[in-house]
């Protein structure tokens, strides 16, 4: 892995000739999740976009005739606050219509404007957390279970992964076994109590990735994986919750 590079407001890492990976190192590390730029031959590929605190578009670089696919994975405020800078913006089916208004119940942005220590640095002279807001960003595709992001050289497909909220997506590229899973599992602490979480639907996700031939995992927060790291993860999140 390259090393981290922390610009004004985000940090950059250099994963592989495909793969960057930028976070906002000056939020809370409660909303502080990673954003996923993957070069493919066709199309490149953004897995969410941050909080939105400062624009997140111009630090992709994508030649300007290659379409860039946003894919949000859930409609949770750190994973989708970015996504209205973006033309194409693909997100669950589950959640679609809440997109349109970035409804605060959903988004639940309404925990960062009351939250101490916000961010660590200022983004901008006079900027409060009291102020934050997403902007609305309607999707231009829905996506569900089965269905396929293609970027030409590879394909992704769609899982349809509930749990940490309902409409957690992640896509696994079956033919090599490289994974963004969102917030469908990550090496971190998992969050399985937000007023959207189900536990029951989370074990379930948990038993159908111990199954899923996963070699790269890119997650939503923290470290990536190999496919031995998820399943002690999804194992010990089974047995902490009644057994595996
Ligand atoms: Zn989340």
């Amino acid at each position: 892995m390259g090393e981290r590079v922390v610009g004004d407001w985000f940090g950059k890492t250099v994963i592989d000739a495909s793969t960057t990976m930028l976070t906002e190192p000056f939020v809370h590390d409660f909303v502080r999740a990673n954003i996923w730029h993957f070069r493919g031959r066709d199309a490149d590929l953004l897995v969410d976009t941050g909080m939105g605190i400062c624009p997140l578009a111009p630090q992709i670089d994508t030649p300007v005739d290659k379409p860039l696919i946003v894919v949000a994975t859930h409609i949770h405020l750190d994973h989708v606050g970015s996504l209205h800078e973006f033309p194409l913006r693909a997100g669950p089916r589950h959640s679609a219509e809440h997109f349109e208004t970035m409804n605060e119940a959903v988004t639940y942005a309404y925990m960062f404007n009351n939250l101490d220590g916000a961010v660590s640095k200022l983004p901008a002279p006079g900027w409060t957390a009291a102020d934050y807001k997403i902007p609305p960003a309607p999707l231009t595709r829905t996506l569900d279970e089965g269905d396929i992001v293609d970027l030409g050289d590879r394909q992704f497909r769609v899982l349809h992964l509930p749990g940490h909220s309902p409409d957690s997506i992640a896509l696994f590229d079956e033919a090599d076994g490289l994974f963004f899973a969102g917030d469908a599992i990550y090496d971190s602490m998992l969050i399985d109590d937000l007023p959207d979480s189900s536990r029951p639907d989370y074990r379930h996700t948990m038993r159908r990735l111990l199954d899923l031939p996963v070699r790269l995992g890119h997650g939503g927060h923290g470290p990536s994986f190999d496919g031995n790291r998820m399943r002690e993860i999804a194992t010990a999140y089974l047995r902490r919750t009644g057994g595996v």
